[in-house]
């Protein structure tokens, strides 16, 4: 019987996961290994490979079994794995700048690989978790984090563009002057842009644009006199548990992606809107008041784009490695 790996490598841990033919996942929790990134990726390669032993043991597979391996990696990267020149934030060594990590891996491993970045991974993992691998549907993925990532799966096929750069979802640029509360508001992404969606709705958009303009408005809470990314990293916790304060920033994100899954839906007509990550990783309650939100920032729509449904994402920590195990699995069934 064949199978095929799904190895999630990030800065600091590498995850794995593997996948049938009747998709199945034969890893139902988190299988980690050190990824030593800093190192370069002579010993990083050395370390994934592995990794993958200790976890096919761990799993009880032979590892002949394993016919293709899935890879993703934050990005930037071209759509065929070859990190970007200037190096990857998350790869600190100068060996990283311009390695093709997909060639590097299918030498060390003696395996067909195949890459993602790891938004279009994890968007691949939550249209799963709806669809399954072989249906044709159409999603839409926003994973808020630090930055926002996400992906777009059009007709089951995950868009990697002509250099790797699709479904960079957070660089999208918005009408943002039209959700209420924020007028005056410049909200500068790390990309350039202002006003894109990343700048508005991830972790670092909290300490850099949000919490600031809304501190002023609520004296004597206790986020004044904190650290602002000290202060930006309770916002979460202290939202679900219905602070204003905090409740202010999440709407505003929230209105921020309706207005963001509007102009998907007007590109796309998808199946399915999905929306994950560290953000939303909060109790049921919270998370049905968060995508009421979503709908209630999305400006007038026609009825039959109304009924998208909203999908809260799974299984935050696993989603890399399973996404590029599903497209190992889509690429295994090409080939056969
Ligand atoms: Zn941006």
């Amino acid at each position: 019987m064949s199978l095929v790996a799904g190895i999630d490598l990030g800065g600091t841990a590498i995850n794995y996961t593997f996948l049938d033919s009747q998709e199945k996942f034969l890893i139902q929790d988190l299988f980690e290994h050190p990824a030593r990134s800093k190192e370069g990726p002579a010993v990083c390669l050395h370390q994934i490979a592995e990794g993958l032993a200790a976890a096919a043991s761990r799993a009880g597979i032979d590892p002949a079994a394993i016919a293709i391996v899935g890879l993703d990696t934050p990005g930037p990267a071209s759509a065929t794995g070859v990190l970007s020149a200037r190096g990857s934030t998350n790869f600190v060594h100068a060996d990283w700048a311009g390695f093709d990590i997909r060639a590097g891996l299918e030498a060390t491993l003696g395996k067909p690989v195949i890459y993602l970045n790891d938004g279009n991974a994890g968007a691949l993992w939550g249209h799963f978790n709806i669809f399954g691998a072989r249906a044709d549907a159409t999603s839409i993925s926003a994973i808020i984090g630090t930055g926002l990532g996400g992906g777009v799966i059009v007709e089951g096929r995950v868009v990697k563009g002509r250099s790797g750069f699709g479904g960079e979802l957070g660089h999208v640029l918005l009408p943002y002057q039209s959700i209420a509360g924020i007028e005056g508001i410049v909200p500068q992404c790390n990309c350039g842009r202002v006003g894109d969606l990343e700048s508005l709705c991830s972790l670092t958009a909290i300490g850099k644009t949000l919490l600031p303009h809304f501190l002023p408005c609520f004296p004597g809470h206790e986020y004044h006199g904190m650290e602002i990314a000290q202060a930006a990293k309770l916002v979460r916790g202290r939202a679900e548990r219905g602070d204003a304060l905090s409740r202010e920033i999440f709407r505003v994100q929230a209105h921020a992606l309706g207005i963001f899954f509007d102009e998907m839906i007007n590109t796309f007509d998808p199946d399915a809107l999905i929306v994950g990550g560290g953000a939303i990783e909060t109790g049921p309650d919270f998370q049905a008041w968060f995508v009421q939100e979503i709908r209630n920032g999305m400006p007038p729509q026609r009825a039959e784009q109304a009924g998208i449904p909203i999908h809260i994402m799974p299984n935050g920590d696993t989603a890399g490695a399973r996404g590029a195990a599903i497209e190992a699995l889509a690429e295994l069934r090409r080939r056969s």
